[in-house]
């Protein structure tokens, strides 16, 4: 289903955060073994949920998930974690 050459959504998601970063979801790249990591620990595909807008952890719909900034928005980009996950995981800051 995932073209590894290319990682177009389909269909295009529509994210609850709305600005200029709205494109696509795109992993950050990551070491694999980092990811392989995820995968033990969240027993999810961290590359293929931020792909299709799910949170590694809760599972929830992201696309429904307000992010509070863009830093947690790439935050999400990331680790692929929802914003109420982002905040249990590494504590709500005000920076
Ligand atoms: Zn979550």
């Amino acid at each position: 289903m995932i073209n590894k050459s290319h990682t177009t959504l389909e269909p295009t998601p529509e994210i609850a955060y709305t600005t200029h970063m709205k494109k696509t979801f795109k992993a950050t790249p990551k070491d694999p073994r980092l990811d392989e990591m995820f995968k033990e620990v969240f027993g999810v595909d961290r590359v293929r949920c931020i792909q299709f807008g799910t949170c590694v952890s809760c599972d929830g719909d992201v696309l429904k998930t307000a992010f509070r900034d863009p830093l947690s928005f790439k935050e999400f980009t990331i680790s692929g974690l929802c914003q109420p996950c982002q905040d249990s995981v590494f504590g709500f800051s005000e920076e």
